[in-house]
């Protein structure tokens, strides 16, 4: 039986009731997708460090994972996406600095596969872009048995993905069921790729679009690339999107210092298919005009628009804030001897 949407909306308020997690959503005509559900709160990065474990994996669903590295481990604490299929489970990016990656993924997968019944499934190991916070893990993922690596570069993106040609055609990855679309999105830097997973209606923006500073290196690209994206999702459900880093507090316009380990106020990791179409319209409307531009979740910084001096300083002030920080790590009674 087909229920209408007045239908579906009583029993997810009927559900919702009887405490059952459910959602109000309502499917668009012809449209099926798989929520799942976010963490009220992510790990951060202390305030006690040796307390912390280094991952959080996060069952968003269970085809779905999210994986946090502390910034216990590295001050960018970055976000990984381990997305399973029939054939084959895809990771997006190995972690920032000296990590452990292999070791929580392969243990994941491990899980997936009891749960399962499966005696095993390939992985494909690929990056939101090429840079270090990003591919820190590469090396535990190369030549390794039943695992296919794709580097994060734009010919072998092109050809493990069938983007014609990069960065304005799409690509795909199939996973066995499941299909996920690769949209080319530089600017950010000049290797980056979004995906946008039809199960789920996620949309992964990498570091392009995510609640925190967007430090942009290419404007031309990266007006484009927003542009790409709001044309890609224009008939589709996108149900969340998911970047790769969280800088910017609860409190709207204002973000934690670069370097800081520590965030438990923290905006939450998912914006909204608003957010993304207010990123391009601010971005459209500077068109050629690299200009900082800040707005209530995030701040694009253009690179360009900042002179040496300014670059300068702010290293400097970030050394002294790592320095603070990492002393501080372990707690008031174990830090700063
Ligand atoms: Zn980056
Ligand atoms: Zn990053």
């Amino acid at each position: 039986m087909k229920a209408s949407p007045l239908a579906v909306r009583l029993a997810a308020t009927t559900m919702a009731a009887a405490g059952i997690l459910w959602t109000q959503y309502v499917y668009p005509p012809g449209e099926t997708v798989t929520l799942g559900r976010l963490p009220a709160k992510w790990i951060t990065g202390g305030p006690r460090c040796m307390e912390e474990t280094d991952w959080q994996v996060h069952e968003y669903n269970p085809d779905f994972y999210i994986l946090r590295q502390s910034g216990c481990t590295h001050y960018e604490k970055p976000f990984l996406y381990l997305i399973f299929g029939q054939e084959r489970v895809m990771l997006m990016d190995t972690g920032a600095g000296v990590n452990e990656v292999s070791r929580i993924v392969m243990r994941t997968i491990e899980k997936w596969k009891e749960r399962n019944q499966r005696n095993g499934i390939h992985l494909l190991v690929m990056h939101s872009h090429a840079h270090g916070d990003h591919i820190a893990g590469d090396a535990q993922f190369v030549n390794k048995p039943n695992t296919t690596f794709v580097p994060a570069n734009v010919a072998e993106l092109e050809k493990a993905f069938a983007i014609k040609p990069y960065p304005t055609g799409l690509g795909a990855i199939e996973l066995g069921g499941r299909r996920l679309d690769v949209i080319p999105v530089p600017g950010h830097e000049d290797n980056a790729i979004a995906l946008y997973d039809r199960r789920t209606g996620i949309l992964l923006t990498g570091d392009n679009l995510y609640p925190g500073r967007l430090s942009v290196r290419d404007w031309p690209a990266y007006v484009a690339s927003a542009q790409r994206l709001v044309d890609f999702t224009a008939d589709k459900v996108v149900s969340q999107v998911l970047g790769t880093h969280i800088e910017q507090t609860r409190t709207p316009f204002t973000d934690y210092p670069r370097g800081t380990l520590y965030q438990p106020e923290e905006h939450p990791l998912e914006l909204s298919r608003g957010d993304l179409l207010e990123w391009n319209s601010a971005l459209q409307r500077a068109k050629d005009a690299p200009a900082l531009i800040a707005r209530s979740a995030y701040t694009i910084m253009p690179r360009a628009a900042a002179t040496p001096e300014q670059m300068q300083q702010s290293r400097e002030e970030f050394e002294r804030m790592q320095k603070q920080k990492e002393s501080a790590k372990w707690g008031a009674e174990g830090g700063g001897r």
